[in-house]
């Protein structure tokens, strides 16, 4: 069994009813193996039902579990209390909602709100390719594949879009662009002018200062500055 931690948590709290705002401080005695979504059900459970966060699947596959933690945008499901202490060198930490859309409540934001962004980027075939007559399935090479795979892993978690200065700018934010360069890769896309436009237009991903802070927090690893890269080169 892993030792006990004694952790802080210092907590933005929002009040939609009242409109108020506060930071309100949690200390709690926890294993290193629990990750912040156990840390954040034991305060509701043992401290504070009140307190709001947001989760689904709880194994990095759904992205509603988004936070801030000491500034860096993350997945509540993925940190382990041990390994945030580790990373971030302290036992205290500050929790902030994402900053991409509205707080609804504490921690929770208005996802609809940042899937309006990823809707703009038409994230599926505008026009796909006829199937081929022989066989029942368009088939794509692996070496074609291999180059925009890694961009299909998206969860649409906005941790990327929460730490791109550029997305409150205005840019319509690195995993939206990223949703249309993928299928301006994908070789089943025929509506490539559509996409070409979305992509170059006002908020689209000439937008992006390659500063690479999306790749950086990306937690599935993702090179997300590398696709907008090919992107504004028009590497399809
Ligand atoms: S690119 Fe990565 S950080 Fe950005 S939304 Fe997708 S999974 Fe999340
Ligand atoms: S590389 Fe571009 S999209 Fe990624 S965080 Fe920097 S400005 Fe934003």
């Amino acid at each position: 069994m892993s030792k006990p931690y004694k952790i802080t948590l210092e907590i933005k709290r929002y009040d939609p009813d009242t409109n108020l705002s506060w930071i309100q401080s949690y200390t709690v005695e926890v294993g290193g193996i629990l990750r912040f979504v156990d840390v954040l059900r034991k305060i509701n459970d043992e401290q504070d039902p009140t307190l709001a966060w947001a989760s689904s699947c709880e194994h990095a596959q759904c992205g509603s579990c988004g936070i801030i933690v000491n500034g860096k945008p993350l997945l509540a499901c993925e940190l382990l209390v041990k390994d945030a202490i580790q990373q971030f060198k302290t036992n205290s930490f500050k929790l902030r909602p994402l900053t991409i859309a509205p707080v609804l409540r504490d921690l929770v934001v208005d996802l609809e709100k940042a899937y309006e962004r990823v809707h703009k980027a038409k994230p599926y075939l505008i026009k796909p390719a006829p199937i081929p007559e022989e066989g029942d399935e368009y088939r794509i090479s692996q070496e074609k594949l291999d180059t925009y795979i890694e961009a299909t892993q998206c969860i649409n978690c906005f941790c990327c879009a929460t730490a791109c200065i550029s997305t409150h700018h205005h840019f319509i934010g690195p995993n939206a662009a990223m949703a249309n360069i993928v299928r301006l890769m994908d070789p089943r896309e025929t509506a490539k002018e559509e996409r070409t436009e979305i992509l170059y237009r006002e908020d689209g991903v000439y937008r992006c200062h390659t500063s690479r802070a999306c790749s950086f927090v990306c937690p599935k690893n993702i090179d997300v500055s590398h696709f907008l890269a090919l992107g504004k080169e028009g590497r399809f």
